[in-house]
């Protein structure tokens, strides 16, 4: 800027309210006063020039000269817009301070005389210095503030001129009138950039003080919030751990009174309790507590359902649920009266005695336990031990390990929920033993009335009364029972069933039950008589009614079908009613699985027919026997055992001791080798009672004559050729009506057993009872040049079609006296 002292002429003046205006400062305006306005317009018509001043009193609108600052800028109009009214908006621009000199008020405004300010002669260091000084406090002041827009920081940033520097920083840093009024009179730019550092830097100071305040207050805020929050928690903590939880363990305390556990457990869970209580709620070790004081809890202390014993009732149930089995029912009537009797006399072993239900499967003994709890009016608990080795599935695990759970019979008192249930426990015979302890033993405690007063299982450790529990075992067969749990039972058999008695059972049971399983309405399916033989004989080979009662749940299930597809036509809107017919059955169950025509057409030499007992019911059991030459070896294969190889033995003796008659060298057995096959399917459960059939075989193999086909046979023969009784007559006898045998060789002793045969059966089968092997060889062997004597064998009146009848001497000097029987 070139330098001045006193313009030439007059310029007009432009009071300004409340705003000061700085040299190089660029600023937009409104004019509105008529004087301001005509300023303006006398300036335009001339260069433009103006000078402006402010109010020393912002109120006053019509200033004379000494209400105006004597120090004001000379600037020039960049532009003028006329604005709505009578107002203008002008943008001026500054160009110098300047001090009027003097006023002139002909005109309506002021003209004034003015005199170019001089500036003080800067220091150019000491100005750098503060410049830089200045750079850095307006960068940091523009960092806190975050006021300045880039572009004015840019322009501070270049500009290093003092003085210019200064008023830039005035414009941007300085709002008040009166303070910027002081800064424009202050023509020392040393003195303005130091006092705008002050100004700055106090600003700066101020701003960062307020910032760390602000940030403390903000993190105390936080810190309070925090702690708010985590008071909150340890609040919801505490009442968990004592408030509210603690009322959980009150809640517990009081079950404990509420449920009435004897003193005892009453006690201990106490004790529990309050071990739960001083443990922390989330850890594993009070799980575990609190886990075993919920076990306690839940199990029935006092809970009891009243008995029913009235025998007219449990027949009606029995008999409802169950065809035939006359004397089981009986039976179960006889042992529930006299329960009736004994019940508040513990001592009297007739009301203790355990009964056992001993059959195959699929014969009722779980449902006839079923039924006893129903006539009784007990809940019905079925135990399965098929499988149990580990003495701790009865008697339960300690709870000091983890998984640690009640034994069985807890369990299922636990799942009765009454303490006098009806507990079923499932194949006794299937408890194996090993290293973990005998469950045998385990479970005699839990039903030695002695004993299961005080039970103690593992788990709960501490006594549970048993006592009232009705115990019930079953059993497939009474030989796997260990023998001093046998000696508590009191065994009912139930046999297998006869077709009849099963035809019976699934028209009046099973196809009923199915039919209503499978939505189907009653008579929805109709099987004749011929159709039920159809599937007894061609789709089930059993002693029970299991498999049978699939094959109907199968018949029903393809019933179903059918009907829902519309297929079956309803006569008349009626129910559709499918007919059971052979083709039908085809197409429901699939080709038949088993031919009922007799398997041994043929009558063959080497191969006799005996009969078992299996743990299924009866069985077949073709007995074959292969002779070769060689040096008298003796090999047993298939099922076989040491008690069979003795019986080998005896048939062997036997033989060769009827050598002679039989047609044989008495050595015959030094130059050849025997091999016994017994097929391995068919395990007879009751021990030797083949060895007639191994005999029957054997002769058959070494005198080569064919057995014949139609008879089967079943009896133990001692080294004399005794033939010695049996077991399971019944099964035996229903097993080969099954199989289409139709005449039977047994121990004549065992005619005793005849009353358990049905008697259908028995009319239609022809027995020949024997008392020794001879009788045997007489019935079997097809020939005519064997003579044997032997008394003429009884049968069940019918004349035994005896292929050799020949009689033979009692008396075998030649062989020791009788080794003895096994049965
Ligand atoms: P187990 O326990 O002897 O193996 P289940 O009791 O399980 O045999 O019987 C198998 C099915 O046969 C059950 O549905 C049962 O109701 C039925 N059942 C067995 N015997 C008879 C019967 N005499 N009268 C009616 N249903 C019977």
């Amino acid at each position: 800027m070139s330098r001045f002292d006193v313009f030439s002429a007059p310029i007009p003046l432009l009071p300004l309210k409340n705003v000061v205006i700085f040299p190089r400062n660029v600023v937009t305006m409104l004019v509105g006063r008529a004087r301001s306005i005509q300023a303006v317009e006398e300036a335009l018509t001339r260069d433009r020039r103006i000078v402006v001043t402010t109010h020393r009193d912002p109120e006053i609108d019509d200033p004379r000269p000494d209400d105006l600052h004597r120090v004001g800028t000379l600037v020039e109009i960049v532009s003028v817009e006329r604005q709505q009214g009578s107002n203008i908006q002008v943008i001026l621009e500054g160009l110098s301070r300047v001090t009027i000199r003097s006023f002139d008020n002909s005109r309506p405004f002021y003209w004034v005389e003015v005199e170019q300010a001089v500036e003080e002669i800067v220091n150019e260091s000491e100005g750098a210095i503060l410049a830089g000084v200045i750079h850095d406090l307006i960068q940091r002041y523009s960092e806190i503030k975050n006021k300045l827009n880039p572009e004015v920081m840019e322009m501070i940033l270049q500009t290093t001129d003092p003085s210019h520097l200064a008023d830039l920083v005035t414009t941007q840093l300085i709002a008040e009138a009166d303070r910027r009024q002081q800064y424009l009179e202050n023509f020392n730019p040393i003195d303005r950039l130091e006092k705008l550092s002050v100004q700055l830097s106090t600003d700066v100071e101020m701003s960062e003080l307020e910032q760390k305040i602000k940030e403390r207050v903000r993190a105390q805020i936080d810190r309070n919030q925090r702690e708010y929050y985590l008071r909150e928690q340890l609040k919801v903590i505490h009442d968990e751990l004592s408030g509210e939880g603690g009322n959980e363990i009150e809640q517990l305390r009081e079950r404990v009174i509420e449920r009435g556990l004897p003193e005892e457990a009453a006690e201990k869970v106490l004790r529990e309790i309050t071990r739960l209580e001083r443990m922390p709620a989330v850890s594993a070790e009070a799980t575990i507590v609190r886990n075993y004081i919920d076990t306690v809890l839940a199990m029935p202390w006092h809970e009891e359902s009243e008995d029913n014993f009235d025998l007219d009732h449990a027949q009606a149930v029995l008999d409802a649920d169950h065809y035939g089995l006359e004397h089981v029912k009986e039976r179960v009537i006889e042992f529930l009266a006299v329960r009736a009797l004994t019940q508040d006399m513990p001592d009297a072993s007739g009301g203790t005695a355990i009964l056992c239900l001993v059959g195959p499967p699929g014969v009722g003994k779980t449902s006839l336990g079923r039924s006893i709890a129903q006539a009784m009016g007990r809940e019905f608990v079925r135990v399965s031990l098929g499988g149990v080795r580990d003495e701790a599935e009865i008697r339960g695990h300690r709870r000091t390990y983890i998984g640690a759970y009640p034994g069985r019979i807890v369990s299922a008192l636990k799942t009765a929920g009454t303490i006098n249930p009806v507990i079923l426990l499932d194949e006794i015979d299937k408890l194996s033993s090993d290293y973990r302890g005998d469950p045998a033993s385990a479970l005699l405690e839990v039903l030695d009335p002695e004993q299961n007063k005080f039970f103690t299982d593992h788990f709960l450790d501490m006594p549970y009364d048993l006592s009232k529990v009705l115990f019930l075992t079953t059993s497939n067969n009474l030989g796997g029972i260990p023998a001093p749990l046998l000696d508590r039972l009191e065994v009912i058999e139930i046999g297998g069933y006869t077709e009849d008695e099963k035809i019976g059972i699934a028209r009046n049971h099973l196809l009923p039950k199915q039919l209503e399983a499978h939505g189907l309405p009653a008579d929805s399916l109709q099987i004749s008589e011929r159709m039920w033989m159809e599937i007894l004989r061609g789709y089930t080979r059993e002693a029970g009614v299991r498999n049978l009662e699939r094959q109907i749940a199968t018949l029903c299930r393809k019933a179903a079908r059918d009907i829902v597809r519309g297929e079956i036509e309803a006569e008349d809107g009626e129910v559709p009613v499918i007919r059971l017919t052979p083709k039908r059955l085809e197409e429901f169950l699939g080709p038949k699985r088993y031919g009922y025509e007799q398997q041994f057409n043929e009558s063959m030499i080497g191969v006799a027919i005996g009969l078992g007992k299996t743990s299924v019911g009866g069985e077949i059991i073709p007995v074959e026997v292969a002779v070769m030459p060689g040096s008298g070896k003796l090999t047993i294969t298939g099922q076989a055992g040491d008690v069979m190889r003795e019986s080998a033995q005896a048939a062997l003796s036997y033989a060769r001791s009827r050598a002679e008659q039989l047609g044989i060298a008495p050595d015959f057995q030094e130059s050849i080798d025997i091999h016994i096959h017994l097929p391995e399917g068919a395990t007879p459960k009751d021990g030797p009672s083949a060895g007639i059939t191994m005999a029957t075989a054997l002769i058959s193999a070494v005198a080569r004559r064919p057995v014949d086909h139609s008879i089967a046979m079943t009896g133990e023969i001692t080294l004399r050729g005794r033939v010695l009784p049996i077991g399971g007559l019944k099964e035996k006898t229903l097993a080969a009506h099954r199989n289409g045998i139709r005449t039977v060789i047994a121990p004549a002793e065992n005619q005793r057993d005849l009353v358990h045969i049905p008697e259908k059966v028995q009319k239609e089968m022809t027995f020949i009872w024997v008392d020794n092997m001879d009788q045997v060889i007489n019935a079997t062997l097809l020939a005519d040049d064997i003579e044997l004597r032997a008394p003429k064998p009884e049968t069940n009146g019918k004349e035994a079609e005896s292929p050799l009848d020949l009689p033979i001497d009692e008396a075998h000097p030649d062989l020791p006296a009788d080794a003895g029987g096994y049965e």
